[in-house]
């Protein structure tokens, strides 16, 4: 039952459209498993979102379906960006849980902001 709620939420989800492509959004890298993409509202000269291609909502469902090696995963992802850009001497990791927090969107992502 929880993967149907799930599966609809998926179908009308931001991210999932933008990670599978299915928007005009530039995708500036990806994996796998990830796709990253500049943030629509930027709070640094470089501020990038990742996004995992596969729905998960939050931290917390990530730790509830036992897929923790995704966060691994997405903090490699990030640094392997974070060069890319140039700015592995300064850069932020972020993740927002929650409205209260500032999470907008209901699909898990990281935020990456470089300081040049
Ligand atoms: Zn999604």
């Amino acid at each position: 039952m929880a993967k149907q709620i799930n599966m609809a939420k998926q179908i009308d989800c931001l991210f999932c459209k933008i990670a599978n492509k299915k928007t005009d959004t530039e995708i500036i890298y990806e994996d796998e498993d990830f796709s990253a993409f500049y943030d629509i509202k930027p709070k640094a000269p470089i501020h990038i979102l990742i996004v995992p291609k596969k729905h998960f909502e939050s931290i917390i469902e990530i730790e509830e379906n036992g897929d923790i090696e995704i966060l691994g995963k997405i903090l490699a992802f990030a640094a392997k960006l974070a060069k890319k850009f140039n700015i592995e001497n300064g850069y932020r990791l972020q993740f927002n849980q929650g409205k209260k927090a500032g999470q907008e969107i209901d699909h898990l992502h990281l935020h990456l902001l470089g300081f040049k």
